[in-house]
């Protein structure tokens, strides 16, 4: 399926289009109704048998000059490779025979008694999507937070969203049931494994444990603890221990340092534990010694499946700007963002970024509540200034090029990691561009999170099973309204919550 901007096809001249070997397929980009038929569409079309293209006075104009603007809006109009135009059902009919799935629907369709049924039916449902599909003016297409307060009211808003959301149903089940069978798969081949690269310099142990198991399954987030050249980053939590001992007693690595990059459970739980094993320090930024002595009680659903760590002991070490590793040298960074305490190590040497959790996939949509997405812009534009060649997460993955890294389906992405970075840069851009006007617009916080979310953007619906089932499961802990509120949170007012109550009660 070709996807091109409006920009494109109109820049083209009109010999090109009639020569075009797609059906072109003309729909109304600002209805809910429309939208949801193209994404049905774009699933089903997997050999760009069709382009689909939102009707503007352009676009019409240079697809073919036979088509009027008022008849196109009034029902859908299709453009053959042969240059036929077909309007409303017949259209429909044609589209259908293209994919095998739904050939046989397109073929009786365009026979007795099919087609004297289908065309009155098409009319009905053309004829009512306005008053079905309401917020027209493209509110939920764009979902610009100043376009829901101007051309649609909050009712409008809402019915054409939840009608979005019924029409894709099956397609963000598949979606969610495509996406948890990715994450058994990966989790299987990680399963108590360890990954030598950079010949032995590098290697990630994957982390298990009866209950922390859930979250990769869940969520897709893997568990690990890096090795790089004689320093242990991230030992994991208490009840991943057994797995990492077992790791370390079959490939009995020589470990000099204990680093820690921020303070959550699943990164601090044995940084006690390691040391006193293998005799190396801990080293730790200050803010993260801070936030472990004492280490606050966790809420029940993560302290159950993670488990809580216990505080850090001393004595330990507060990290500097470099540190010295086996044969070279880290940069420390700072990266508030994730967490307030959050740092990143950088072997400028290797071009290798040991990440942590501040990088966590180019469209990670469900923060942890202490996420400050501000600031973690700021420093995703710090890292921008590194030369990165080789990017480490903190949960498996790893974004390169280089092609001394070998293949591991699901954890090496094949990916530029300062390209990474910047599509993240670009998203969180674009989030708080959002965000901010829809507060200037004081709209409620989940009209604002709605229209972060809008249907006609593929990932909405895509992650959507994902991202409700880790909201429900972690009792709305990660959820994508504290995406919303990680772009409004400020130093003087911590509680996230405040910023809902206030403004439901100002509405
Ligand atoms: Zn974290």
């Amino acid at each position: 399926m070709a996807e091109q901007s409006i920009a494109e096809v109109a820049a083209r001249p009109d010999t090109e289009h009639s020569t075009a070997s797609a059906h072109r397929v003309l729909y109304d980009g600002q209805c809910e109704i429309c939208q949801a038929c193209v994404a049905w569409l774009r699933i089903l079309d997997r050999e760009d048998k069709t382009l689909p293209l939102p009707i503007s006075p352009e676009i019409l104009s240079t697809v073919d000059s036979r088509l009027k603007l008022d008849e196109c809006l009034r029902q859908l109009h299709v453009v053959t490779p042969e240059g036929e135009i077909l309007v409303g059902w017949d259209a429909v009919a044609s589209l259908a025979r293209l994919f095998r799935p739904t050939w046989i629907i397109g073929t009786l369709g365009q026979w007795f008694p099919f087609r004297s049924i289908g065309r009155p039916l098409y009319g009905f449902v053309a004829r009512n999507r306005y008053s079905l599909s309401k917020c027209r003016g493209g509110a939920c297409r764009i979902a610009k937070p100043e376009a829901v307060r101007r051309q649609a009211r909050l009712g409008a808003f809402w019915s054409c969203y939840t009608l979005g959301f019924f029409i894709r149903l099956p397609l963000v089940m598949w979606a969610g049931i495509k996406s948890a069978m990715r994450r058994i798969s990966i989790f299987v081949r990680t399963y108590h494994q360890r990954l030598d690269l950079l010949d032995g310099k590098l290697t990630i142990l994957f982390l298990n444990g009866f209950l922390p198991n859930t979250v990769p399954l869940l969520f897709g987030e893997l568990f690990t603890t890096v090795l790089y050249d004689g320093i242990a980053v991230d030992p994991g939590s208490p009840k991943m221990r057994r797995s990492l001992r077992r790791h370390l007693r079959r490939i009995k690595p020589r470990i000099t340092k204990v680093i820690a990059t921020h303070a959550h459970e699943e990164h601090v739980g044995n940084l006690n534990w390691l040391s006193e094993l293998t005799g190396a320090p801990v080293y730790v930024s200050e803010m993260t010694a801070r936030f472990l002595t004492p280490f606050k009680k966790l809420p029940w659903v993560r302290a159950t499946i993670i488990g809580q760590p216990p505080n850090l002991k001393e004595p330990y070490r507060v990290l500097a700007d470099t540190v010295d590793t086996e044969f070279g040298q880290f940069k420390v960074i700072a990266t508030p963002g994730h967490c307030d305490d959050h740092i990143v190590l950088y072997d400028p040497r290797e071009k290798l970024l040991l990440a942590g959790d501040a990088f966590m996939g180019s469209y990670f949509a469900t923060p942890n509540p202490d996420v400050d997405s501000r600031k973690w812009l700021a420093s995703l534009e710090r890292l921008m200034e590194l030369d990165i060649e080789i990017l480490v997460e903190g949960h498996g993955h790893i974004h390169t090029l280089r092609v001394d890294i070998p293949d591991f389906p699901g954890v090496v992405i094949r990916e530029d990691p300062k390209l990474a970075i910047s599509q993240k840069l670009d998203y969180m851009r674009w989030l708080r561009e959002q965000i901010e006007t829809g507060f200037r617009e004081q709209l409620p916080v989940r009209v604002i999170e709605a229209s972060c979310f809008p249907w006609g953007r593929r990932t909405s619906w895509e992650s959507c099973a994902t991202d409700e089932c880790i909201r429900l499961l972690s009792l709305g802990h990660f959820s994508r309204t504290e995406l919303v509120r990680s772009f409004v949170r400020s130093d003087s007012n911590p509680l996230p919550t405040v910023y809902e109550v206030r403004l439901s009660g100002g509405e």
